[in-house]
């Protein structure tokens, strides 16, 4: 297939640079040169521009940091630059509402588009094992099935028009609140004489156990290699929690749920960037929480 690919980032690179290994051929495009320069070495040709990304295309792929880009970068440009039968497919995290509006202005249109945020991170966006939650009718799923499954290993209709942005964003905000609720059972344990590695062995067995604990122990030297072993360096920033902790508060403010888990797990986060610490792994929580100088 002919893709055009709009913003070349961590996980854009990946992304883009698997969709090749595939056989498919990419023209991509970012505001940054290095960006386009990392894109061309991956086998990407280089795009001038969104529109000449998107000029010929029979999908477009966008992997934009927030909505406000994605909503400038549909409505300026792709509407217009885009051929009528190409695929939108947006993968960025961005708000429910947004990826809603955005979806019905492309269907206005004629286009197809779906919303396939996705989890896994930069390393998984590199090795092409995502997971994409995806948002968009049955027909449109089926269509951009086989080109997410070049980039994931699990690709799921999670249903209509900004499905996948709302699963992304419950998973994210559960995903917040264990991760503070694991350093805090870790500290307490240890505070109270437990060694780690002993609280690590019965909790990773017991009730307490969660993906935060088993594949991503935020204490250093106990369960899997995670980004504690390297001082909290790589893995998943803890300003992007924040950034989907806020986006999960707003679609409960606008829906009326009630999120005080995700609420207090959001606070925890914004005082952690607050304090500089905001480009440290989400799990340096365990130092935060623990009164450890930031960053
Ligand atoms: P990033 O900042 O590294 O990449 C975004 C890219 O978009 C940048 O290269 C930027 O130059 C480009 N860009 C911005 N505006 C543009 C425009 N108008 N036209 C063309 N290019 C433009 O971010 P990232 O880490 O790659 O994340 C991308 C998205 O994926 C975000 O929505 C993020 O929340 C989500 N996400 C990130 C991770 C992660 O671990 N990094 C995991 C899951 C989801």
């Amino acid at each position: 297939m002919r893709v055009g690919f709009i913003g070349i980032g961590n996980m854009g690179l990946g992304m883009a640079a698997n969709l090749v290994k595939a056989g498919h051929e990419v023209a991509a495009f970012d505001l940054s040169d290095e960006a386009l320069a990392r894109a061309e070495a991956a086998g990407c040709a280089r795009a001038p521009s969104a529109g000449a990304a998107a000029a010929g295309a029979e999908a477009v792929v966008t992997m934009l940091p927030a909505g406000a880009h994605v909503r400038a970068v549909y409505r300026d440009t792709l509407f217009a630059a885009a051929p009528a039968a190409a695929l939108l497919i947006d993968c960025s995290t961005i708000d429910v509402a947004t990826a809603r509006d955005i979806a019905a202005e492309a269907r206005a249109r004629g286009f197809a588009m779906l919303d396939a945020p996705v989890s896994g991170g930069i390393a998984g966006a590199a090795a092409g094992t995502l997971t994409f939650m995806v948002g968009g009718s049955a027909a449109e799923f089926a269509q951009a099935e086989p080109l997410l499954a070049a980039m994931g290993k699990t690709v799921v209709h999670a249903g209509a028009a900004g499905a996948g942005q709302a699963a992304k964003i419950a998973n994210n905000m559960l995903l917040g609140a264990t991760m503070v609720a694991t350093c805090e059972a870790f500290l307490l344990a240890e505070k109270l004489g437990l060694d780690p590695a002993t609280f690590y062995a019965i909790s990773s067995k017991a009730s307490g156990q969660s993906w935060s604990m088993t594949t991503y122990c935020p204490w250093p030297g106990v369960g899997p290699e995670t980004p504690a072993d390297r001082g909290y360096q790589g893995g998943f920033a803890a300003a992007l929690m924040l950034k989907d902790l806020k986006l999960a508060l707003a679609a409960a403010g606008d829906t009326n749920a009630s999120v005080p888990m995700g609420a207090a797990a959001a606070a925890l986060y914004q005082a952690m960037n607050n304090a500089g610490a905001g480009g440290r792994d989400f799990s340096a929580m365990l130092r935060f929480l623990d009164g450890a100088a930031m960053p």
